[in-house]
């Protein structure tokens, strides 16, 4: 009985396997095809600045529609994206998604809207990047200051040698760079001070539980004071409440950014979000906050 009950596990466990290896094949057939169709686009979600409520930036985020799969979030498709190769052409969809974006806003009134978008390790290794980064840049005359990359501690933390040199590279094309996720990744530090980097995103882990647990507040207040220290900006994720605000705020975390002030938003709800914010905070006398800022 031990065994045919070993061998029903067994059975079991291969099944679940067979379902959810079909299931990132299916991801994967599709994938190939989305960027021909179209069907990949970038939602924007705003950062803030703390000190007066203006708006630091956008970050750029991507979203795909399949017509058979549905709504696939990027945290299913984005490491099949990495494993298959794919990211290489998806991430070059991106950066030129975002220029072509950059360039429209700075038609529209929304000329200083930096846009902020994130790269894989794969991507960072390309040794296509520059290139595809300098024609993006260039086809939509966007200074490159406007244009931020987010790469994550961990994809930093591996040949940081070859990196230090691609890194420094792109600083020298003007580029701002950030690190995503900070504080979830290998918490080896020495690299902070080696890498040309502008700005820290503290993970949205620490925000979300800083009000219940001390210890996170005090790695985020650790985190702001290290970051300040090195010369660096330092922006919350994942901001949903009030009370965030203001203990970010007392904390000295310079932007931030999350669902209190808005959810990633298609390019035309983006669009009309940062003007009406624009205008009701050009609006405000004696103080420049909008009302629920
Ligand atoms: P990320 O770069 O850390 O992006 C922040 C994620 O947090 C986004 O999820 C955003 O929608 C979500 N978020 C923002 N504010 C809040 C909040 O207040 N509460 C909560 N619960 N969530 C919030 P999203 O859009 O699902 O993206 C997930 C991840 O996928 C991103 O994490 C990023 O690592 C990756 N990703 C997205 N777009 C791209 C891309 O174009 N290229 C690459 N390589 N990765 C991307
Ligand atoms: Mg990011
Ligand atoms: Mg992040
Ligand atoms: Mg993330």
């Amino acid at each position: 009985q031990a065994k045919a009950q070993g061998r029903n596990g067994a059975q079991f466990f291969t099944a679940e396997m067979n379902q959810r290896a079909q299931a990132r094949l299916m991801v994967e057939n599709h994938l190939r095809s989305a960027v021909a169709q179209g069907q990949l686009s970038l939602h924007y979600q705003p950062r803030i600045h703390v000190a007066d409520g203006r708006v630091a930036g956008v970050e750029g985020l991507l979203r795909w529609h399949s017509p058979e799969l549905g709504h696939v979030p990027p945290d299913r498709f984005i490491p099949v994206a990495e494993e298959t190769g794919l990211i290489i052409e998806i991430g070059a969809w991106v950066i030129e998604a975002a220029c072509a974006q950059i360039e429209r806003w700075r038609g529209q009134g929304l000329q200083e809207v930096a846009v902020s978008i994130n790269l894989s390790a794969l991507q960072l290794r390309d040794p296509g990047l520059l290139d595809v980064l300098r024609a993006s840049l260039e086809r939509h005359a966007v200074p490159p200051g406007q244009l931020e990359l987010e790469l994550t501690e961990s994809i930093l933390m591996d040949q940081v040698d070859a990196h230090l040199v691609t890194l420094h590279a792109l600083r020298e094309l003007g580029l701002r760079l950030s690190i995503d996720d900070f504080g979830t990744g290998y918490s080896s530090l020495n690299y902070l001070t080696r890498f040309p980097i502008d700005q820290l995103k503290i993970d949205r882990s620490f925000v979300r539980d800083m009000l219940d647990d001390p210890r996170d507040l005090a790695i985020i207040k650790a985190i702001i004071g290290l970051g300040h220290t090195l010369g660096l900006k330092v922006v919350a994720e994942g901001v949903e409440r009030e009370l965030e605000v203001q203990a970010l705020r007392a904390a000295g975390c310079d932007e931030l950014q999350g669902y209190h002030f808005a959810r990633p938003m298609a390019a035309d709800t983006a669009t009309a979000w940062l003007l009406d914010w624009i205008r009701r905070q050009a609006a405000v006398r004696g103080g420049n906050l909008p009302a629920e800022f």
